[in-house]
């Protein structure tokens, strides 16, 4: 019996998307005795070369759901290094030494191919708790029935599931089709992306940005940044490098639209020789327009719900967009898991609209003001500065079931 006082059901779930946000849903949904079907519109996701850290408010539930950390081959993350823009000098450190004994899981960075691959195996494979979730690629949905759970596919196909995750992104359509009109505006600024392999790094006699286990921090006062950190084992290293959007005449969109290596070190004068050696030898030189998008103003009509980027598109300075997501996630698995879901599914959604609406926005607007100042970004930002402003306690340290169990409380 759940503390509603009703039996727990199973139910049919249906999540379209299959990016990170999408399959983590699954995962949770899995875990938590749902029967899932995933949706992707294509064959494969467009899932980046880049990297994704994740802070334990999301690498928390990921292990709870025995997601194989080893297989996602991880980097534990020890500091966050501020250079100096010209002479690469080490000006600030915040160490993570007692981060898991604080917040009970690592801050861990990974390539982002290697954990969509990770979560892909694990939601569909046969061991593990739950039942292995089906994936249906070739459906790109193009309308649903709030009402009836009913989702239309481009193909000719119509479904029917008892809840409807829109986990479609930053551009997502079921949004639309639930009727929210996002007001999004071009942000001033650009970022491009590359990645290296280690040992090019050390033929480079750069190996110092391999050992760091650091995420690393030129610029971030005003549009220029550089972000550098580890991943895929420490076998790669990547950065994401932020430019003022007027520099390409704020023409060009989208988020793959590729760069030469000179493009990428003029994009930067007077930036550390060091950092410049390394994007001349770079890979996979990518560019990415950047969005500011304003709260929606609900995330569930009757059985459909948003999730990830679809519910919360934000800038990425504090590295927490999938982070997010991934409590969205293990939201749904907390109101929808045994303990708490008595059987009225829309009553569950508005509870999970409820617990993560507000935190989230909030992180999505500290997203922005980090943008052009790395000391709001959280491990930079002490509290102690400005009042509200958002910290790696609050972040991390996050009772998520406990808040869920008030919130389903206050609801009975
Ligand atoms: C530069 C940058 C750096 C970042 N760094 C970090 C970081 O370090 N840490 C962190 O936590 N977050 C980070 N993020 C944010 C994170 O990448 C995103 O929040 C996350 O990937 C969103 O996942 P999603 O599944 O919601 O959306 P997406 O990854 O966009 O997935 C959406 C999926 O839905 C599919 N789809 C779309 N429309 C349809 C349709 N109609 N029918 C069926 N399928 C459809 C798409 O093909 C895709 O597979 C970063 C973002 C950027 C831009």
């Amino acid at each position: 019996m759940s503390t509603t006082g009703t039996a727990w059901k199973q139910l049919d779930f249906a999540i379209v998307g299959a990016g990170l946000g999408g399959l983590t849903a699954a995962l949770s949904l899995r875990r938590a005795g749902h029967k899932v079907t995933i949706y992707e519109r294509y064959d494969f996701s467009g899932e980046v070369g880049a990297s994704l850290s994740v802070a334990s408010n999301g690498s928390r539930w990921l292990l709870k759901w025995d997601l194989d950390m080893d297989a996602v081959q991880p980097v534990i993350l020890r500091n966050l290094l501020m250079h100096d823009w010209e002479t690469g000098e080490v000006t600030k450190q915040y160490g993570l030494g007692d981060y898991k004994e604080k917040f009970g899981s690592e801050y861990y960075n990974f390539h982002r191919i290697d954990m969509h691959r990770a979560l892909l195996n694990t939601v569909q494979q046969e061991s593990g708790a739950g039942i292995p979730c089906r994936l249906l690629t070739q459906h790109k949905a193009v309308s649903v029935n709030v009402e009836q759970g009913k989702i239309d596919f481009e193909n000719g196909v119509s479904v029917q599931h008892d809840v409807v995750i829109a986990a479609d992104g930053i551009r997502s359509q079921v949004r639309r089709a639930i009727g929210i009109e996002p007001v999004i505006e071009k942000s001033d600024s650009c970022c491009y992306r590359c990645i290296i392999s280690t040992d090019k790094l050390e033929q480079l006699g750069l190996g110092q940005f391999v050992t760091s286990e650091a995420i690393e921090f030129w610029g971030g006062f005003g549009i220029n940044k550089i972000v550098m950190s580890g991943c895929h084992a420490n076998e790669v290293v990547s950065c994401y490098c932020f430019f003022p959007a007027a520099l390409n005449g704020l023409d060009k969109d989208g988020w793959n639209i590729g760069a030469t290596p000179a493009e990428l070190c003029d994009t930067f004068p007077g930036l550390d020789p060091r950092v410049k050696l390394l994007f001349m030898n770079a890979e996979d030189i990518k560019m990415w327009r950047l969005y500011v998008h304003q709260e929606y103003p609900f995330w569930v009509k009757g059985r459909v719900a948003l999730l990830g980027d679809a519910a919360h598109p934000m800038l990425p300075d504090q590295s927490q967009g999938y982070c997010q997501a991934i409590e969205d996630a293990a939201v749904l698995g907390e109101a929808f898991g045994p303990d708490l879901f008595g059987g009225d599914v829309q009553k569950t959604l508005r509870i999970y609209e409820r617990v993560r609406k507000a935190r989230a926005t909030r992180v999505q607007t500290a997203s922005a003001k980090a943008r052009v100042d790395l000391n709001e970004r959280i491990g930079w930002s002490t509290g102690l500065e400005r009042p509200g402003k958002l910290t790696i306690e609050e972040v991390c340290g996050y009772d998520l079931a406990g808040h869920v169990r008030e919130v389903a409380a206050s609801s009975m």
